[in-house]
């Protein structure tokens, strides 16, 4: 069972794709109403580890509950209307216009077109998507309009929490910039329950304050940047720490 203050519990999941181990015995709590960051070097299993949470891969070992409940293959579906999900590349619908993107699932639930409407247009202005791009295909939107599209496709069957993995990777630094300011304010508003994967640990500070680090399919350490520079778990902590360290900082001789 899980703990109250919990949105999701992880108990020993491994999973292996191959002769890949792309997780081994992963224990994870991820607390309600704030923002995890899932960080670590690319191919230590944070996509993974996000895709078991949200049930589209299964655990070869081991359990993921969400809100109490084990995610099975029966009720994967089901539950996954409570989660929002957004992908690097935002994996819109290239043959549907925003709009058609963000309210695929609420037209499909039958909910009433006032309120798919009403949705629609809290989530253009929240996300500060312009209206009349909302007729567009994503061909015809930037990058940062295509991540804020597929925000408010997550956002709009109002879920508990949201997954996002690498939501700003494949933004260039201006436009992750401003997309940062704009979802950090946007978690704050809505008080929702976020895990988000970056592999940038500028960003991860920026974001969260509880970060998970992992390692070849482990987690090495859970806790806050302090604590991963004041105790680190492994030697691994410090080197993932000075490894990303910013040229001023590297320029000035500081050690983290
Ligand atoms: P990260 O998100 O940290 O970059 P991933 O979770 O994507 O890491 O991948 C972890 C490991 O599992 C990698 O070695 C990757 O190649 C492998 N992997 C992930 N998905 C698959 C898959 N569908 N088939 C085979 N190998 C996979």
């Amino acid at each position: 069972m899980q703990t109250l203050n919990s949105v999701f519990e992880v108990k020993g999941i491994s999973k292996i794709y191959d002769s890949t181990q792309a997780l081994s015995c992963i224990d994870l709590s991820v607390p309600s109403e704030q923002t995890t960051v899932v960080i670590g070097p690319s191919g230590c299993g944070k996509s993974t580890l996000l895709r078991l949470m949200i049930g589209l891969a299964r655990p070869d070992t081991g359990k993921v509950y969400f809100e109490g409940t084990e995610i099975t293959p029966m009720n994967a579906l089901l539950l996954r209307r409570r989660m929002g999900y957004v992908t690097q590349t935002g994996g819109l619908f290239p043959h549907l216009t925003a709009r058609k993107n963000v309210i695929l699932m609420a037209n499909y639930l039958g909910w009433e077109k006032t309120l798919i409407e009403k949705h629609l247009l809290a989530l253009a202005e929240l996300t500060q998507f312009p209206k009349d791009g909302l007729q567009r295909f994503p061909a015809q939107l930037s990058g940062g309009q295509q991540q804020r599209v597929a925000l408010m496709r997550a956002l709009m069957l109002n879920p508990n929490v949201l997954l996002l993995d690498e939501p700003l990777g494949a933004l260039d630094p201006i436009t992750r910039y401003d997309l940062q300011n704009d979802l950090k304010e946007i978690f704050h508003k809505l008080r929702k329950s976020v895990v988000l994967v970056t592999h940038n640990i500028e960003e991860a500070k920026f974001f969260g304050n509880q970060m998970v680090l992992m390692q070849a399919g482990r987690i090495i350490q859970q806790g806050t940047i302090h604590e991963f520079i004041e105790a680190p778990a492994d030697p691994f902590v410090t080197r993932f720490i000075k490894t990303h360290r910013s040229p001023l900082e590297i320029q000035k001789g500081g050690d983290v």
